[in-house]
C-alpha cells in the first residue's frame, strides 16, 4: 500500500476548524480509495504556541517539516500580535527556506455557486493563477532607520532575479501549456515599476519562444483588475509577481463566489523539499469558533495535494465531490448565503465520496 506522510498545521483561528474538517475528509477518502494511506503528523504552531515560547515554530521545525511528503496548511494570524511577526515567523518561514517558489491558485465558478458579477456562471470563469512566491516585493529586503523620528526611513526593496523570474515563467508556461486553452496572461507593470519590471517582461518573450504552442499577451496589473471583473472568459492562465498576485487571487476567489471556497499550492517543483498546501482565505476571526466556516477551500486544497502526491485518481473523486456539495444549496455555509455548519458540509462531502 503506498503510503503518504503530511505534516498538518492548524495555525490560527479558523485553519483548525477547516484543517480537521480536511483531516477528516481526507481519511475517508483514502480508506475508500484502499489503494493508499495518509499518515497524518499534527503540530500546533501559529499564535498560541508564540504566546508561550515566544516563537510561531521552534527553532528546529523545518527539521522536523523536511521528511514529510506535503505540509496540509491552515491558517495564521491573531488579532492581538502584529501580522508581520505572524506571517513571516511561519507561513513565509516555511515558503522561503523551501523554496516553494511557484505559488498555484485555480479559481472556478462551481456549478450552484453565485458569483457577484452580472451574468457570469459556469464555465465564464476558470483561471489558474501563477504567484511567484519567494522574492519579489516581500524579499523581505529593507529596514528602518532613526524609529520614531521625524527623519525616520524605512525601505522595502523588490528583488528580482533573473533565475528567480526565469522558473517562474517557465512554470506559469508549462501550466498554461496543460490546459486545454494554452494561454498565458503574463501581469505586470513595466511603466511605473522600470527596473525589475522591464526584466520580467523581457524574461517572458524570451522562454515564451520555448513554447510555441503557447498564445501569451500581456497586461498591466491595474488594467488586469478591469478584464477580471469586465472580460472573465478573455483569460485563464496568469502568472504575476509575488505582490500583485496576492492581490489579484483575493479578486479572483471573491468574483469566484468566496473566499472560503479557493484553494493554493506552494510548489517547490523540483520536489528538494515538501510542498505545501492551503486555503487561501485567513484566519478570519469574525467567525472563528462559531463552526461556520467554509471548508470547501481546505478540502480542494487537499485535491491539490493528492494531485501532487501522484493520487490523480482519488484527486479526481475529491473534486467531484466537492463539485456535488457546491451544488447543493442545503450544505451553503453562511459566506455562500446559507445556514449548514462546518460538520454539514463535512459529512455531506463524505457521503458524496
Ligand atoms: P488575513 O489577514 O490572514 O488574510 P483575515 O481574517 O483578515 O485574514 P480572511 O480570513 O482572508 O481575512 O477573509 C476575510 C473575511 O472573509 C473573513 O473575515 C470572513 O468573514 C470571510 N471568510 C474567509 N474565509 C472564510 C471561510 N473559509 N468561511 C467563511 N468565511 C470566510
Amino acid at each position: 500500500m503506498r503510503k503518504h506522510r503530511i505534516a498538518a498545521i492548524p495555525g490560527d483561528g479558523i485553519g483548525k476548524e477547516v484543517v480537521a474538517a480536511g483531516v477528516e475528509a481526507l481519511t475517508a477518502l483514502a480508506a475508500l480509495d484502499g489503494g493508499f494511506e495518509l499518515e497524518f503528523e499534527h503540530f500546533d504552531w501559529g499564535s498560541d504556541y508564540y504566546k508561550g515560547t515566544g516563537l510561531m515554530m521552534p527553532a528546529d521545525g523545518l527539521e522536523k517539516l523536511k521528511p514529510f511528503d506535503a505540509i496540509y496548511f491552515g491558517s495564521v494570524g491573531a488579532p492581538d500580535l502584529p501580522d508581520h511577526i505572524t506571517l513571516w515567523g511561519l507561513r513565509l518561514a516555511i515558503c522561503q527556506p523551501f523554496d516553494q517558489y511557484a505559488n498555484v491558485r485555480p479559481t472556478r465558478i462551481l456549478a450552484g455557486i453565485e458569483s457577484p458579477l452580472r451574468n457570469a456562471g459556469v464555465g465564464d470563469l476558470d483561471w489558474v493563477i501563477v504567484r511567484e512566491n519567494t522574492e519579489g516585493e516581500y524579499a523581505g529586503q529593507g529596514g528602518r532607520s532613526h524609529r520614531g523620528h521625524p527623519e525616520e526611513v524605512a525601505t522595502e526593496v523588490a528583488i528580482f532575479t533573473r533565475a528567480g523570474v526565469r522558473r517562474i515563467m517557465r512554470f506559469a508556461f508549462q501550466t498554461a501549456q496543460a490546459r486545454p486553452r494554452k494561454f498565458l496572461t503574463v501581469v505586470t507593470k513595466s511603466n511605473a515599476q522600470r527596473n525589475g519590471l522591464v526584466m520580467w517582461d523581457e524574461i517572458a518573450a524570451e522562454v515564451a519562444k520555448e513554447f510555441p504552442d503557447v498564445t501569451w499577451d500581456k497586461m498591466l496589473v491595474d488594467a488586469m483588475t478591469v478584464r477580471m471583473t469586465m472580460k472573465p472568459r478573455s483569460l485563464d492562465t496568469i502568472v504575476a509577481t509575488n505582490l500583485h498576485a496576492d492581490i489579484l487571487s483575493d479578486l479572483a476567489a471573491a468574483l469566484a463566489g468566496s473566499m472560503g471556497i479557493a484553494p493554493t499550492a506552494n510548489l517547490n517543483p523540483e520536489r528538494q523539499f515538501p510542498s505545501m498546501f492551503e486555503p487561501i482565505h485567513g484566519s478570519a476571526f469574525d467567525i472563528t469558533g462559531m463552526g461556520i466556516a467554509n471548508p470547501i477551500g481546505t478540502f480542494w486544497s487537499g485535491q491539490m495535494m493528492l494531485e501532487h502526491l501522484g493520487e490523480q485518481a482519488a484527486a479526481d473523486r475529491l473534486m467531484r465531490a466537492i463539485e456535488t456539495v457546491a451544488a447543493n444549496k442545503a450544505l451553503h455555509t453562511p459566506d455562500l448565503g446559507g445556514n449548514a455548519r462546518t460538520a454539514d458540509v463535512t459529512a455531506g462531502l463524505i457521503a458524496a465520496l
